[in-house]
């Protein structure tokens, strides 16, 4: 008999009983289809850090690491921050590991925000934002994204200053900031990030700001910090992860820099949720942060093609297509092909062409979203090819 995943569920956590990434995985196995859907790399990270990893358990660094993090791993993050952003945090008060971002999300969310206190977030947001939110006993409050015509004609998105202005108040304790963004492939811009930044000061909010895309840019942009911003490195905790820096998703190697204080907060949330994670794959992030940015960039290079590859085969086949920034993604709207709910069109999509997609709606909270699909372009050149292929037939 099917599992009924609410049915013993705490309420809090109801609207939530199963992520979007399982479920279209699911379906994407289930009809053998190209899993453009959950968004993961299918190619390995540097040799020399997978040689790393599998000397590290070889050699016996198989039990707890220190609950903060093995210091080789603290240091590597501490001279990556200052090396690409001139941002000094010092490894033993202010760098802290986790089990991936999520676990940096959540702890810094429940040790930092009371129950009843509102955290802003930008609409869409990643998933677990929302979740994690509710299991705090917290509100959620949203700022739009909203739609904007980039200067090469194309559909992009640009933050809602306005609607930014009109979310922080007396019950603001955070703002959870995404850039580059999940699901929309946006960049901030600076002067959106300088107005977050204002706004943070002038109401004395935390930031919590997970930039995991940030080595994934296209077209010669940068990524910059929203702790780089005036009055923001006592304010924010920065969040990134080795998943999408070094295609190592599944090692669940994150990680969390701010003030000592800050870091604490977040501290003692994390060291009951898993107290410590990922053993032998911190000593290999440490060398991958030390040795293999020609790596990073040169993966992203390829990223970007995949991007152009994707986002050709989607308009082709059809779908009106958004710009892209960064990250993995490239937003689809159906609408052109007779498509109108993009949930529908995602739980249809593998059995009909063999393709896996997410729709938005698993990211937003209101309705004028719900016709947008979600790809991943994060795959290999054949793969992008063939998914090309079966999204003509639509
Ligand atoms: N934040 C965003 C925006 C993401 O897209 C993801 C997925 N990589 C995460 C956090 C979670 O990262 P991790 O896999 O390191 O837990
Ligand atoms: N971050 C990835 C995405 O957005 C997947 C993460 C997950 O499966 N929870 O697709």
């Amino acid at each position: 008999m099917p599992v009924e995943p609410r049915r013993n569920l705490v309420r809090r956590l109801r609207p939530f009983a199963e992520t979007i990434f399982a479920e279209m995985s699911a379906l994407a196995v289930a009809h053998d289809a190209i899993n453009l859907g959950q968004g993961f790399p299918d190619t390995d990270g540097p040799a020399a850090m997978l040689d790393a990893a599998r000397a590290a358990i070889a050699d016996g660094h198989n039990q707890y690491p220190p609950g903060i993090g093995v210091p080789e791993l603290r240091q590597a993050i501490s001279e990556q921050q200052s090396r690409d952003y001139g941002l000094s945090y010092d490894p033993d008060t202010e760098v802290l590991v986790t089990v991936g971002a999520t676990e940096a999300i959540a702890g810094s969310v429940l040790g930092l925000v009371e129950p009843g206190r509102e955290v802003i977030m930008i609409e869409p947001y990643y998933d677990s934002y929302a979740a994690t939110v509710a299991l705090a006993g917290a509100v959620r409050r949203t700022v739009p994204l909203v739609s904007d015509t980039r200067p090469d004609g194309g559909a992009g998105f640009r933050l809602d200053l306005d609607a930014l202005r009109a979310a922080f108040g007396p019950d603001t304790a955070a703002i959870l900031v995404n850039t580059p963004h999940n699901p929309t492939g946006t960049a901030l811009t600076d002067d959106e990030l300088a107005e977050i930044a204002r706004l943070c000061v002038e109401h004395d909010v935390v930031a919590i700001a997970d930039e995991v895309y940030e080595h994934l840019l296209f077209g010669g942009l940068t990524h910059r910090p929203l702790a780089t911003f005036d009055g923001m490195r006592e304010r924010t905790l920065r969040i990134s992860s080795a998943a999408k820096t070094f295609n190592v998703t599944g090692w669940k190697v994150g990680w969390v820099c701010g003030p000592p204080e800050l870091v604490a907060a977040a501290r003692g949330a994390k060291q009951y949720l898993s107290y410590v994670g990922s053993g032998p794959f911190q000593p290999a992030v440490a060398l991958a942060l030390r040795t293999e940015a020609a790596w990073v960039r040169s993966m992203a290079g390829d990223l970007e093609q995949a991007q152009v590859a994707l986002s050709a085969a989607l308009a082709d086949a059809g779908f009106g297509v958004h710009h892209t920034d960064g990250t993995y993604f490239v937003l689809a709207d159906p609408r052109p092909l007779g498509y109108h709910d993009g949930a529908a069109m995602c739980r249809g999509l593998p059995a009909q062409i063999g393709v896996a997609a997410v729709p938005v709606s698993a990211f937003t909270d209101h309705p004028h979203w719900d016709h947008l699909v979600r790809f991943a372009f994060s795959k290999r050149p054949e793969v992008i090819a063939e998914a090309a292929r079966r999204l003509r037939s639509l």
